[in-house]
């Protein structure tokens, strides 16, 4: 009889647990369960996640044109995107490394809105190491499939570079940086006495942009590898101050050798 009492006892037991446990996983399941808003609002971020890098130079290139010809859309940019973006955190479709010139800001110049554009600026659009850190966040945690190093003309840290004379603070160990494309331009001159003088500045700042991919490459194995898995496009920019145009340059000419050469 008493065998039989903590026979029931034990099964007793057994069934409340059971009870228990089913009601604790139907909570979580509830929890778990997203509701029909959220639902919408993840798969619009998803959606703007499956865009291909093509697909994201494309809507930058058509935000400048937008910019360009006065028709700029200025979405997403308003309270609803405020506390979406705060909700869910940011998922920016592209990182840019650009000058801290006044005159370009890159969510302006491409027409883009909150959470769609990392931006990291710095004078003369180099990569020291702060700065790279800062791309690789952008590119490696938040996922942006494009990562565009964007140079401008008349920029003040490429003229100082090209004039090389005594700067004050921390200024020399910056434009030290843009040192090495200033000479490639200069020995490019010398082999090529026809190239024209007026372009010098403006060739100055191109190879500034290719410089600062090379040195991303060099320095950053993390990004070479999204590049070799084909979740990353690296390329180059240079928007011309008077007209807000941004010309596109495209990946390195050079990326392949980069590549190879990229501490794995
Ligand atoms: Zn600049």
């Amino acid at each position: 009889m008493k065998k039989e009492i903590t026979e029931m006892i034990r099964i007793l037991a057994s069934t409340i647990l059971m009870v228990v446990s089913l009601f604790c996983s139907c909570e979580a399941f509830a929890q778990s369960v997203p509701s029909p808003y959220q639902l919408i609002e993840r798969q619009k971020q998803g959606n703007q996640r499956y865009l291909t890098s093509d697909q994201v130079i494309e809507r930058l290139k058509q935000g400048n044109q937008r910019y360009l010809t006065g028709l700029s859309e200025h979405k997403r940019i308003d309270v609803e995107r405020r506390v979406e973006t705060a909700k869910y955190g940011q998922k920016p479709l592209t990182t840019i490394l650009g000058c801290s010139d006044s005159r370009v800001p890159p969510e302006i110049v491409f027409d883009q809105g909150f959470a769609e554009v990392f931006v990291v600026r710095v004078a003369g659009n180099v990569s020291g190491e702060d700065q790279l850190a800062s791309i690789e966040y952008g590119t490696a945690y938040l996922g942006t499939p494009v990562l565009l190093v964007l140079g401008h003309s008349k920029c003040g840290a490429v003229e100082a570079a090209i004039l090389d004379e005594k700067l004050l603070g921390s200024l020399p160990c910056l434009i030290g940086k843009i040192h090495p494309a200033v000479k490639k331009v200069q020995e490019r001159y010398q082999r090529h006495p026809e190239l024209k003088q007026d372009m010098f500045v403006d060739e100055c700042v191109k190879e500034n942009v290719w410089n600062t991919i090379e040195e991303i490459f060099r320095k950053s194995p993390i990004i070479a590898e999204r590049v070799r898995k084909n979740e990353l496009k690296v390329v180059g920019a240079v928007r011309e101050i008077k007209t807000g145009k941004v010309e596109w340059l495209g990946e390195h000419p050079e990326q392949g050798r980069f590549l190879s050469q990229a501490i794995k």
